[in-house]
C-alpha cells in the first residue's frame, strides 16, 4: 500500500490501544503521515500518539494536493466538524476505510481530544455529549439516529444501582454496525476497569489498565440480532467493585 499523500510505500507499525489490544497502523517514512483504521485514533493514548508522531520524515514538504485513500482510491476530505479543531488536519475516506493524519497531526488531535474530554468532565456534561467530540466520523451519529431503539438497558436492582451510580455513569452503547459496538462510561475517580461478558460472548476485556476516568471499549465480531450481557469490574486504589449485569442487543 502506498502513502495517501506522497505515494511512497507505507510500512506497518504495531501499537497498543487503550482497551488493551494490539493493532497495526500504516506509517509513511517519507512524509511522516499515518493512515489509521476507522475509529482507532480514539483508542490511542497521548503517549502512543507522541511515539507514533516522533517519526523523522525524509521529506519536509507536505504535498498540497488532498490525499487519496489507499484502499479505494477516492479523494480523502478533511474533517470539518466539532470533533477536530480548526488548526488540526485529519483526512477521512468517504467510504470509511480510515483516517490519514499528516505529520504531527495525530498528537495534536489527541491533545485537543483530551482537553475537550476534561472540559466536559469539568462542567459536568455527560459523556454521552462528550461522545460527539471523541468519535471523528459522521457515521456514528447516523448509526445512532437510524437505530434509536436497539439499545435496551435492562433494569438492575435498586440497591446495586445506587451503589454503582455512586461510582460510574451508566454505560453508553454506541452501535457502529450490527457486529460492532462501543461501550463507554465515566468513573467519579480514576479507576482501572474491565468488562466481562456473561452472555452472548465468553470474553473479558481490560479497558483501562492504568487508572483513568473515561473508559471506552471497542467490541468487534459480534453476531447480529443477539442479546449480550456484561458486568464491569472497577479497581479503585486496589479496591474492587463489580456492577450488576448490563444488557444490550445488536440490530
Ligand atoms: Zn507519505
Ligand atoms: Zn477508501
Amino acid at each position: 500500500m502506498n502513502c495517501p499523500h506522497c505515494n511512497s510505500p507505507l510500512s506497518f507499525i504495531a501499537i497498543d490501544t487503550t482497551d488493551g489490544q494490539t493493532k497495526s497502523i500504516d506509517e509513511c517514512l517519507n512524509c511522516g503521515g499515518h493512515f489509521l483504521p476507522p475509529y482507532l485514533a480514539n483508542f490511542l493514548s497521548i503517549e502512543t500518539a507522541k511515539n507514533v508522531d516522533s517519526v523523522l520524515p525524509k521529506s519536509k514538504t507536505v504535498p498540497s494536493s488532498s490525499p487519496v485513500c489507499p484502499k479505494c482510491g477516492q479523494n480523502m476530505s478533511s474533517i470539518k466538524d466539532d470533533s477536530v479543531p480548526g488548526n488540526v488536519t485529519v483526512f477521512t475516506c468517504p467510504n470509511n476505510h480510515g483516517d490519514f493524519f499528516p505529520i504531527g497531526q495525530l498528537l495534536q488531535f489527541k491533545k485537543a481530544q483530551q482537553a475537550k474530554i476534561y472540559y466536559h468532565k469539568l462542567w459536568g456534561i455527560p459523556l454521552k455529549s462528550a461522545f460527539a467530540v471523541i468519535i471523528p466520523l459522521v457515521i456514528v451519529f447516523t448509526a445512532i439516529t437510524a437505530m434509536p431503539t436497539i439499545v435496551k438497558q435492562l433494569s438492575i436492582t435498586q440497591e446495586t444501582r445506587i451503589k454503582a451510580d455512586d461510582i460510574l455513569t451508566p454505560p453508553l452503547i454506541t452501535p457502529i454496525s450490527s457486529t460492532q459496538v462501543l461501550i463507554s462510561f465515566s468513573t467519579k475517580s480514576p479507576a482501572k476497569a474491565q468488562v466481562r461478558f456473561t452472555e452472548g460472548l465468553d470474553q473479558t476485556f481490560a479497558i483501562s489498565q492504568t487508572p483513568q476516568s473515561n473508559h471506552l471499549l471497542n467490541v468487534e465480531g459480534l453476531t447480529s440480532g443477539t442479546l449480550y450481557k456484561y458486568i464491569i469490574t472497577l479497581n479503585i486504589n486496589e479496591k474492587l467493585t463489580t456492577t450488576d449485569e448490563y444488557t444490550f442487543a445488536t440490530p
